[in-house]
C-alpha cells in the first residue's frame, strides 16, 4: 500500500473509532510517527495532507526537520535528557513525554530564555513497569502543583504507553486508567486538562474509544522500522 492509501485507512478507521464512542469526528489528533524514516517519506505524507509529527529522538531530529516542509508541525515524544531541552525547545511545538520535576523545571527556565511557552504532556507509566520512564501515578498528583506553577510551561494533558501486547484489548485498562488520572488532574488543577495521548498502532481504536485525542502511530503509516533505515539515515548515536 501507498503511503496516501496507509493515511487514508489510518483516517477511516479513526472515525470510525469515534462514532462508535459517540465523539465527533474530527476530536482526534493524527500524529504520525516518523522516527526512523527519511524526510522524502515524511515530505509525502505532508503532500497527502499530514501535518503533526513525532520523533523521540533529538540526534536524530535535528538532522532531519530542517530537511523536512515547513508545513510540518512537531511533537517530541520520547525520553528528553536535560542537556537536549534547548534543542528539544528550538524543534518541537510541544513535548509530550515530560516525566520529571527537574526536567520541566529546565523546559521552563529555557522558554524564559527563548521568550517562548511550552505545551507538555506529562508522561505516566501506567502499569508500574520497571525500567520504563514515565511518572508513577502518585508521583505525579504530588508534583502536579508545583510544575503547573513554573513559567512558560503549560500542561496540556498526559501521556502513556502501555505495556507492549498484541492483543489491543490487553490496553484498554491502562487508557481508562490514565483518563481517570487525567480527571484527578483537572479536579488538582481546578481546570480540567486538554489532551490525552494515547494508542499506538496496534490499539488507537480502543484508545480512541477510551477518550484519546492524540493517537501516535508510526508502522501503520510508513510501515515497519528497520535498522537499515536506521543506518542509511546515519541517525544512529
Ligand atoms: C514509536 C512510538 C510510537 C509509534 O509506535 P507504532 O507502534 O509504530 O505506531 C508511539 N509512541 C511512542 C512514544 C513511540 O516511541
Amino acid at each position: 500500500m501507498s503511503l496516501a492509501e496507509n493515511l487514508d485507512l489510518i483516517q477511516q478507521r479513526m472515525r470510525a473509532a469515534c462514532r462508535r464512542a459517540g465523539r465527533a469526528e474530527d476530536s482526534v489528533l493524527l500524529l504520525a510517527v516518523s522516527k526512523t524514516h527519511s524526510a522524502d517519506a515524511i515530505e509525502a505524507m505532508v503532500n497527502c495532507g499530514q501535518v503533526f509529527f513525532g520523533e523521540s529522538k533529538i540526534q536524530e531530529a535535528r538532522a532531519k526537520i530542517p530537511l523536512c516542509p515547513g508545513k510540518s508541525r512537531w511533537h517530541f515524544i520520547g525520553h528528553l535528557q536535560s542537556n537536549k531541552v534547548r534543542e528539544a525547545i528550538e524543534f518541537f511545538e510541544t513535548i509530550q513525554s515530560v516525566d520529571s520535576l527537574s526536567l520541566a523545571g529546565e523546559i521552563s527556565k529555557r522558554c524564559i530564555q527563548a521568550a517562548k511557552t511550552m505545551p507538555i504532556l506529562l508522561e505516566v507509566n501506567v502499569a508500574g513497569e520497571a525500567g520504563k520512564f514515565g511518572y508513577k501515578p502518585e508521583a505525579l498528583l504530588r508534583e502536579l502543583k508545583e510544575i503547573a506553577a513554573l513559567p512558560r510551561v503549560e500542561i496540556q494533558g498526559l501521556m502513556a504507553v502501555p505495556p507492549y501486547s498484541t492483543d489491543a484489548e490487553k490496553s484498554r485498562p491502562y487508557f481508562r486508567r490514565l483518563r481517570e488520572l487525567k480527571d484527578g488532574c483537572g479536579k488538582i488543577l481546578g481546570a480540567g486538562l486538554l489532551h490525552l495521548s494515547m494508542g499506538m498502532s496496534g490499539d488507537f481504536e480502543v484508545a480512541i474509544e477510551e477518550g484519546a485525542t492524540i493517537v501516535r502511530i508510526g508502522t501503520a503509516l510508513f510501515g515497519e522500522r528497520r535498522r537499515a533505515n536506521l543506518a542509511k539515515q546515519n541517525f544512529e548515536n
